[in-house]
């Protein structure tokens, strides 16, 4: 097998399998490198995500609803009747392991049809596009490629107040692998991923404690549907308690079991302390470039460590380029994916360029958080003059019949030209919700536009067109404030 290619993808979890499968399609001939191995020592594509992220989490998000749903939901006003509802932990943690295997195994059986090269290793930029190759069992090989896509993504965030130890003291990834019901679960940040997993655990019986430095509850969401989670989740026993900053930690050994007290300082400066049987720290992830880039790479990294790019994606060094967690921007699966298909269609010599104000953002609680655009605060900090229009799931015909009536969803227009800048949902199908306003932001759409739209009738949906029509005072299932022009 030759040892040059057209393109050299080094990372092959959202960013970059899809890079390489688009170049491919362009008729590039191309590699991927990963160097992901999967707890029986095979080399596994999809990086992050696949692995330890979004699909494994969803995996158990959607275990655990089911659960709570049948525990609590089910009966009352529904009047069906469960008997007791247990959960066997490892079974749904082998469902988990199997949803991974078989996603992670669809990515290679895509490489194969696009006729991309796995390689399972690890890859090193050299200078002068060059990659040096290392398989698993640490053979090394030179190979050569007009362009190369770094794609190495990201790493969660270690802080030394509480050091993991992979049994105690977990990031995400040790969250996802709990063998059982921890009673008390501490978790260390609430942002996306530790509202996540302590709905999962939360849903299944531990008592979840959220301490959060910031005194802003998701700071950079719209702060109107930020509040309404916060209330949303309170009911829901996650204990969300914002402005407490961890110091120190201490795992303690009791008897056969080990327990962690935390030590933090509160929302008044007070020192606080708090026992756990598990901890998680979701503090962030940090852009990987471990063991990647040799010193004569011209490669450049910003500030915060992640590799420098411009807007194509292209880095400091000429045929080199990288792709999401890595490089600037919001570490999430699809803003990456989009860039590997920008890079790729750029190598073939398309003018492909990417919408980076259009790119969707969700939290996988229930409900669900969803937003794309700008927030209201964004928008007002910006100077721009904007007009507002939000509707509750309360008032939808769809929402009620499914007791799913907490959230809403609110559209944000240009004051003169009626353009939509953001729309920002909690509450039933919000993901899928938001991606409508996506395509019609990518479309130019106005409030108006959406709201002459026909929707169907009963659907979540509804709440769109009412949020758009109350942008212009006239929603049609509740009383508006402003009068029609
Ligand atoms: P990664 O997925 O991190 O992949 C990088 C790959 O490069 C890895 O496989 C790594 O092994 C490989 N690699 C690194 N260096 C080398 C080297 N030198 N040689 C060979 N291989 C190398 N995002 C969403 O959009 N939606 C979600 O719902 C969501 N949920 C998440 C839940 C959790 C618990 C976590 C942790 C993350 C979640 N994310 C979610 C974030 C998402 O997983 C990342 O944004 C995404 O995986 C980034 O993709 P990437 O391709 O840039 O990097
Ligand atoms: P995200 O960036 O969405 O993953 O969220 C990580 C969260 O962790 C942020 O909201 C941070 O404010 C929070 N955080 C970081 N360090 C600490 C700490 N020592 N104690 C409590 N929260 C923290």
């Amino acid at each position: 097998m030759s040892n040059k290619y057209d393109v050299i993808v080094i990372g092959s979890g959202p960013a970059g399998y899809v890079a390489a499968i688009r170049a491919a399609q362009l008729g590039l001939k191309t590699a991927c490198i990963e160097k992901w191995k999967s707890k029986s020592g095979k080399g596994v594509n999809g990086g992050t995500c696949l692995n330890v992220g979004c699909i494994p989490s969803k995996a158990l998000l959607d275990s655990s609803h089911k659960y709570s749903e049948a525990k609590e939901a089910f009966g009352g006003a529904h009047g069906i009747a469960t008997g007791e509802v247990s959960i066997d932990i490892s079974s749904m943690l082998a469902r988990k392991d199997k949803i991974v295997k078989q996603m992670s195994g669809g990515i290679s059986g895509l490489f194969q049809a696009n006729k991309v090269t796995a390689l399972y290793g690890s890859g090193k930029l050299l200078a002068g596009h060059k990659v040096q190759f290392t398989d698993s069992e640490g053979k090394e090989e030179i190979l050569e490629a007009d362009n190369v896509i770094l794609a190495s993504g990201s790493v969660p965030v270690n802080i030394p107040v509480a050091p993991i130890d992979k049994d105690v003291i977990v990031d995400s990834t040790g969250a996802l692998e709990f063998p059982e019901v921890p009673k008390r679960l501490g978790i260390i940040g609430a942002g996306v991923i530790g509202l996540e997993l302590g709905s999962v655990w939360g849903r299944l019986g531990s008592e979840v404690v959220l301490l959060e430095a910031m005194d802003t509850f998701l700071s950079i969401m719209d702060q109107q549907i930020a509040k309404e989670a916060l209330k949303i989740y309170k009911k829901q026993d996650l204990d969300i308690r914002l402005g407490c900053r961890v110091t120190g930690s201490e795992v303690i050994i009791k008897g056969d079991a080990k327990e962690v007290e935390v030590t933090y300082t509160d929302k008044d400066g007070k020192e606080a302390k708090q026992t756990f049987d598990k901890l998680v720290v979701c503090v962030g992830r940090r852009p990987f470039t471990d063991e990647l880039l040799a010193e004569d790479s011209g490669v450049k990294l910003d500030e915060r460590g992640s590799i420098y790019v411009n807007d194509l994606c292209s880095t400091s060094a000429p045929g080199v380029w990288a792709v999401g967690d890595v490089v600037r921007g919001p570490m999430l699966a699809h803003k990456g994916s989009e860039e590997g298909v920008m890079v790729a269609e750029r190598i073939a010599g398309e003018k492909t360029v990417m919408n980076y104000d259009i790119v969707p953002n969700v939290i996988y609680t229930h409900p669900e958080i969803a937003a794309v655009g700008r927030t209201e605060e964004q928008i007002k900090a910006d100077g721009e003059p904007y007009k507002v229009g939000v509707f509750p799931f309360l008032a939808i015909g769809r929402a009620v019949a499914a007791d799913e009536t907490d959230g809403m969803v609110k559209i944000i227009a240009h004051a003169e030209t009626d353009r939509v800048l953001g729309c920002h949902i909690v509450g039933p199908s919000a993901p899928d919700l938001v991606q409508q306003i996506a395509i019609a932001m990518e479309f130019g759409a106005s409030a108006e536009d959406i709201g002459m739209t026909v929707f169907g009738h009963p659907t979540y949906s509804e709440a769109v067109k009412e949020a758009a029509l109350a942008v212009g005072g006239h929603a049609i299932h509740m009383p508006n404030k402003k009068k029609r022009k």
